[in-house]
């Protein structure tokens, strides 16, 4: 078994397939520059919505997070319509991520009010990553000044608000002053992330991030940060050293679910359920021809349209093949490169 109801404490909604940005490794562009054409370019309707968060869910999970593998939650028409029916119940905790260059600042105020009604730490979280000269190389398309005018109506109003940052190579020597200037505008946190996701990481970037976070563990007296304990490098350091090739490491190591173990499941704008945000990148590949892609497809995903999420979680898929796979064989390979243990 996945997950059943009861076990659930998270759904993460991928709310619309509509961004106003361009980002170089997202999932909704090919290359950057074009739309990906295999994804349906619509928004998650409130009929949908509703389909998804029945009565009986909305007793049982903790936290709703609006984070977009095909689009950014912000752009969607539907989300105080969807924000108002949730209020109608039991109220979870709301995690909203966006590029914030979208829309008005008002919007973003009413949006900090609308939040308020939702148990704490209920907030958005801001992709910004870097400052005015560096923010629009990665977040393509995004308006600095807007994105400035928008978080800080947001914050001005009583919004919680997190900055996430991105560290690129182009970026890596803005991080103090970018953590400055969030601090200064009210945001509730700053946090720096993905560096390590990113083929385009290199050691420029690592002495940043080590450099940032040993004058952070300075003034927290936090433990000694050392990147050898990293768990991605080490384990893929340990994974080439024990079998040879990465390749022969991911097909031989352990599976520990990542999002099982959270109590997380993922919903696509279409309704679709998945296990994870790693399984749904793959429903609409940017390449068919990936070993991803191919074995995503041969998975006949379950829609909440047609039935209850609580029967969707008591299918085979989610029953047995999927946890029976991670000990077999047949598992699926982003199983063994996301989730595979040494
Ligand atoms: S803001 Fe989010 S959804 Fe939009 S292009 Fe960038 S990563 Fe993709
Ligand atoms: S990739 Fe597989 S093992 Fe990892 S979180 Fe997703 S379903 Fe779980």
């Amino acid at each position: 078994m996945y997950l059943q109801l009861e076990d659930i404490d998270t759904v993460t909604v991928d709310f619309t397939a509509h961004c106003n940005a361009m980002c170089g490794n997202c999932s909704r562009n090919l290359g950057g520059a074009e739309v990906n054409p295999r994804m349906p370019l619509e928004h998650m309707s409130p009929t949908t919505f509703k389909k998804l968060f029945s009565e009986k869910v909305l007793d049982n999970i903790n936290q709703i997070v609006f984070n977009g593998s095909y689009g950014d939650p912000l752009i969607s028409p539907y989300m105080f319509e969807c924000l108002d029916y949730l209020k109608e119940h039991k109220k979870p905790v709301i995690h909203i991520h966006t590029n914030g260059g979208m829309r008005q600042p008002k919007f973003f105020s009413e949006l900090a009010l609308k939040l308020k009604d939702f148990p704490f730490p209920s907030h958005v979280v801001f992709s910004i990553d870097g400052l005015e000269d560096t923010n629009h190389l990665y977040r393509r398309n995004v308006r600095w000044n807007k994105v400035m005018d928008n978080a800080q109506a947001f914050l001005d109003a009583g919004g919680l608000g997190r900055w996430r940052m991105l560290v690129f190579e182009h970026n890596a020597h803005q991080l103090e002053q970018a953590e400055q200037l969030s601090a200064k505008m009210g945001f509730a946190k700053f946090e720096i992330n993905g560096g390590h996701t990113f083929t385009a990481m290199n050691s420029m970037v690592n002495n940043a991030i080590e450099k940032f976070k040993a004058n952070k563990k300075e003034q927290a007296r936090t433990i000694k940060y050392d990147t050898s304990k990293l768990d991605n490098i080490k384990r893929l350091k340990d994974l080439k050293k024990t079998h040879g090739s990465l390749d022969k490491g991911f097909a031989k190591s352990c599976i520990t679910c990542k999002w099982q173990k959270k109590r997380k499941i993922q919903v696509s704008h279409m309704g679709e359920v998945f296990p994870c945000c790693y399984m749904l990148s793959d429903r609409y590949p940017r390449d068919v021809d990936s070993p991803f892609a191919k074995e995503n497809s041969k998975v006949e995903w379950l829609n909440v349209n047609d039935m209850p999420l609580e029967v969707i979680l008591d299918s085979p898929f989610f029953t047995d093949e999927l946890p029976d796979s991670w000990g077999s064989e047949d598992r699926f390979k982003i199983c063994e490169v996301t989730c595979g243990e040494v």
